[in-house]
């Protein structure tokens, strides 16, 4: 393994780095900083977001680059604002000790105004998104026609986003003399095309197999139905009480949709997706990297300019449309050394699409087991134990408090303070996870005709349906909010366009008539009524005749286990968003960016614009 000096750059990069920490060069590195400082051939690199390639093009370029002249002598493209700010601030540092190296980073919900005066002021390298770099060049305000680099970052998730008009222009714009850097972890026909079209014998180099996943990813599936989704995604969280995880999803609407039921269940988590303005995604990015939010419930396009090395977990709540999506994906996690598991929770339809995927990372899935509730309660139990061993104890600042304390636990023997303690922290949770169900014994749960476990409960309709919003987690929700009882059991749920159906435990019967009957409650401005039905099922409805799902999951332990002061805060992020309000709720997978909206224009199909 070589050092930085030794690949080729010079000292003041070198300490730079070693201010940052890098005391290696990753593999990507190792070959990209060599071939660009020596060779004026076009690059074509394999490497996913977290291998190090911000690094291994641009420490060739700050090698290489005329710190006397102001010209533009790289443009570097990526496909979203956050990754060109997290761009641009990389190589601000990396330039640290390179005091006449200026670095504009240009992105459209920014002031173009200002971005035109740093330019202006002559900038050696500008990073920028397609949209406003064209714009720029359009205004005659970026000028590209001393360009010796063009580095295509994401190139694969810029055409994804259907940039391919404006990296046209941006290459017409360069002079043929450049060396163009493309780097992308996806080589689908779209990516080779460019590569074709625009590149000249380009070298290649890869940070592994093409395609393939990280080595320190290990690959695992869940075997769900569409009932037990959600309740093993929860148990998959609650197994893990440090989770510091993605839960990726198909469109906008699902993402928000799984978000808000996680929150309401009382999970630090928060939804990441482009109906939401760039503030919001901007603050909950913050917290996310902050790690005051756990969970991160995202679409692909959304999350692409998040960069978090410590994820612990990725989860495919759903797999993505095209399946080379599921490598940008699994490779958030097991990042800068550390262990990872991408999770896929699949449906029997869906089990399908794991093979070409496993032949794409060239890893075999892993069959796991949704978590009973014995597993989890025994690895929260073990997990709080564990921190109360390794717990450092600041004698000084509690010393005064003790006296007392130890008074008044005069009474207690060892066994018995252990038993409290744990019974203080658990009883919420054990009681809650008492009589789960095994979600694992699908055959039984999507038995049609299985009907007696309905003889233990009772039906009631329910006046809100799917055009009040209504669905499965939100109808829990509200049920949940009646505090009809810890125990309840929550069964079947039918959700018809108007109305409603669902079953409770027979003993919660009169409980939940008088809970709703005093609450008065309302959804989404509707108030709600309900009735109890007769046992017939609506009939024909997909979910009819199904068995109840597991008791109701979720709730109480998962704020406790954040402490009550980081619930109240979640709750008043989504709140102060005006929960699901404000978005414009779309079924489409999410293929707006963090870069601005998406606006068709005319007889030329779509446009991106991102000024
Ligand atoms: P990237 O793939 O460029 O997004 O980099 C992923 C993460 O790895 C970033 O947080 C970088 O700061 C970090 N990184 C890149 N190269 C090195 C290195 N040689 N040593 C340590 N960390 C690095």
């Amino acid at each position: 393994m070589s050092t930085f000096l030794e690949l080729g750059l010079k000292e003041p990069i070198n300490k730079a780095l070693t201010d940052l920490g890098y005391e290696k060069p990753t593999v990507i590195q190792e070959k990209a900083i060599p071939q660009i400082i020596s060779s004026k051939s076009d690059l074509k690199a394999f490497a996913q977001t977290g291998t190090g390639k911000t690094a291994a093009f641009s420490l060739p370029i700050l090698e290489l680059l005329d710190s006397n002249s102001g010209n533009v002598q790289a443009i570097i493209l990526s496909p979203t604002r956050e990754l060109a700010v997290q761009i641009g601030n990389n190589i601000k540092d990396f330039c640290k000790y390179l005091p006449d190296v200026k670095v504009t980073t240009v992105y459209g919900g920014s002031s173009m105004e200002d971005q035109i005066r740093s330019l202006k002021r002559g900038s050696q390298i500008v990073v920028g998104t397609p949209g406003r770099t064209v714009d720029l060049i359009k205004r005659r305000a970026l000028k590209l026609g001393n360009v010796q680099w063009l580095v295509l970052d994401e190139a694969d998730e810029m055409l994804n986003m259907g940039f391919k008009d404006e990296l046209d222009k941006v290459l017409e714009a360069t002079p043929d003399t450049k060396q163009t850097l493309l780097f992308s972890a996806t080589f689908p026909r779209e990516v080779e095309s460019i590569a074709r079209n625009y590149m000249t014998d380009p070298v290649e180099i890869t940070s592994g197999q093409k395609n393939q996943g990280s080595d320190n990813v290990s690959h695992e599936y869940y075997s769900v139905t569409e009932r037990t989704r959600y309740p093993a995604l929860k148990r998959i969280a609650d197994l893990n009480p440090d989770i510091y995880a993605i839960i990726f999803c198909r469109t906008r609407r699902e993402t928000q949709e799984v978000a808000d039921t996680l929150i309401k269940d009382g999970y630090s988590a928060d939804a990441l997706h482009g109906d939401l303005s760039q503030g919001q995604r901007d603050s909950v990015m913050g917290k996310f990297r902050k790690k005051t939010i756990q969970i991160l419930v995202a679409t692909d396009v959304a999350a692409r300019g998040l960069d978090v090395t410590e994820l612990t977990h990725v989860i495919n709540h759903k797999l993505p449309d095209q399946i080379e999506n599921y490598t940008h994906r699994s490779g958030r996690t097991g990042r800068a050394g550390n262990k990872g598991i991408s999770i896929v929770l699949v449906n029997g339809k869906e089990k399908g699409k794991l093979r070409p995927i496993e032949k794409i990372i060239q890893k075999k899935f892993v069959e796991a087991k949704v978590p009973s509730g014995k597993d989890i309660c025994q690895n929260q139990l073990m997990s709080l134990i564990d921190k109360v061993v390794n717990i450092e104890v600041n004698e000084s600042q509690i010393n005064e408090f003790l006296p007392s304390i130890y008074e008044k636990l005069e009474t207690l023997n060892r066994e018995e303070l252990i038993q409290k303690f744990v019974s203080l922290e658990f009883n919420t949770m054990l009681a809650y996870y008492e009589n789960a169900k095994d979600l694992n014994d699908l055959s039984s749960r999507d038995n049609s005709r299985a009907r007696t476990e309905n003889e233990n409960m009772t039906r009631f309709f329910i006046n809100i349906g799917r055009k009040d919003n209504l669905n499965p987690g939100k109808l829990i929700g509200l049920i949940n909010e009646q505090n009809i009882g810890d125990k309840v059991e929550i069964g079947s749920i039918d959700i018809l366009d108007t109305f409603s159906f669902f079953e409770i435990d027979k003993n919660f019967e009169d409980k939940t008539l008088e809970a709703f009957s005093s609450n008065q409650p309302d959804f989404d401005g509707r108030s709600v009524n309900i009735e109890i039905t007769k046992k017939e099922r609506s009939g024909g409805g997909r979910r009819g005749g199904k068995k109840p799902f597991a008791k109701k999951e979720g709730g109480g332990f998962g704020r406790r286990r954040e402490g009550g002061s980081s619930s109240s805060s979640r709750r008043s992020d989504s709140g102060s968003r005006g929960g699901s309000s404000d978005r414009r709720s779309s079924d489409r997978p999410d293929r707006s960016s963090g870069s601005g909206e998406r606006k068709s224009s005319g007889g030329f199909g779509r446009k991106r614009r991102d000024s």
